[in-house]
């Protein structure tokens, strides 16, 4: 049985983009290759709203975002952090020897314009990491209103995470001045995991230059020159079947469009939250709750692992809670090809099972 996905990532993904993962291999270093590239660069850039390169990378997101952060802090960084993904871009810092400092949230608060403000007047910082939609909570975060301090502070990198966003929400990257705007495909752009996409700016490339130690794999700016150089090739190997999927899945998100694609994914969020107030109760606060998931506040304390074996056994999945909130907490993704109907019918059998 197939089992309907409502977790945020992987999600379901579509049978007619799935079949296109068996297209037939080409070589890599061919013309078609970068028709292929240069195509999928080409609708990334306008999915982002951006006059930006586009970055792509054999890898899952999380690979970009440790690349950002290693290729062009050249001082230190400065991780906001609302939850564990946003923590995760710190620990990668560390892990790579990269100064850093961490500013945290209390859960289910958002990142504020005034933290970014008083970080960045101290002039220690010269990169900045925040997530725009942060999957362990249901935040998500103002990132319009910090683009407003960020313009304040030219020399200081603009990293975003909008892996589990983008593609469900408007993110205008030049408007909001981001350097490096970094997505998943197996979020809301709807196809499996294994490829990650960043936009990557004139400025971020600047900065890059004055880092020595850079990495390689995912040295951001190696693949920024090898595209440039090699007409959109990459230094290795890439999946290419992921990159059939993508190039076919964003003209069905060109052919929805954006604006419906974004309203979609709104209108989802407000009736799973409607029905989430009316039974337990949301763990973001109000103003800042995610349009691509939503995480409950388990205020009934039913056992969320229970519900999710009775889901299984209807053909549904949804996720527990994240880390220590793993029965506190459940989340209910509504990301990338899922309709209203299908919520609709995901919620009538939560209720069915619960009793309520
Ligand atoms: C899923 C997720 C990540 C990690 O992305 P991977 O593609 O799994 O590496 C990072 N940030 C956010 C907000 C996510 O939802």
């Amino acid at each position: 049985m197939h089992i309907k996905l409502f977790i945020p990532g992987p999600v379901d993904v579509a049978e007619d983009v799935l079949q296109k993962m068996a297209t037939p291999m080409i070589g890599h270093r061919t013309k078609d290759a970068s028709v292929l590239q240069k195509s999928i660069s080409d609708k990334m850039r306008k999915l982002m709203y951006t006059e930006n390169e586009i970055l792509l990378s054999t890898s899952s997101g999380s690979g970009l975002m440790e690349g950002a952060v290693r290729s062009c802090t050249r001082k230190k960084a400065a991780c906001f952090s609302v939850g564990a993904f946003g923590k995760r871009w710190y620990q990668m810092a560390k892990a790579n020897n990269v100064p850093a400092d961490l500013f945290e949230s209390e859960a289910g608060h958002p990142t504020t314009p005034e933290m970014v403000e008083k970080a960045l007047a101290t002039g220690e910082y010269d990169l900045v990491t925040v997530t725009h939609n942060e999957t362990s909570t249901g935040v998500m975060n103002p990132v319009g209103e910090i683009s407003e301090v960020m313009k304040k502070y030219p020399e200081v990198i603009f990293c975003v995470d909008t892996v589990s966003s983008l593609a469900g929400a408007k993110i205008p990257v030049d408007e909001w001045g981001i350097d490096i705007c970094i997505a998943s495909t197996q979020k809301c752009l709807g196809l499996p995991a294994g490829l990650a996409i960043t936009s990557f700016s004139e400025k971020a490339v600047k900065a890059a230059k004055e880092v020595e130690f850079r990495g390689m794999y995912l040295d951001l700016l190696l693949l920024y020159e090898t595209i440039q150089k090699k007409n959109y090739q990459y230094p290795s190997t890439p999946s290419l079947s992921h990159m059939f999927a993508l190039d076919y899945q964003l003209d069905k998100i060109l052919e929805e469009g954006f604006d419906e694609r974004f309203n979609r994914h709104e209108e989802m969020a407000k009736y799973v939250r409607a029905w989430a107030m009316k039974n337990f109760d949301l763990f973001a606060e109000d103003g800042y709750r995610s349009n691509t998931l939503t995480t409950v506040l388990n205020t009934k304390g039913i056992s969320v692992k229970e519900l999710n074996e009775k889901l299984g056994e209807r053909g549904f999945m949804i996720s527990n809670g994240y880390g220590d909130f793993k029965e506190k907490t459940f989340r209910i993704a509504h990301m990338a090809d899922t309709t209203l109907d299908d919520l609709k019918e995901l919620i009538g059998h939560i209720e069915d099972i619960l009793d309520l």
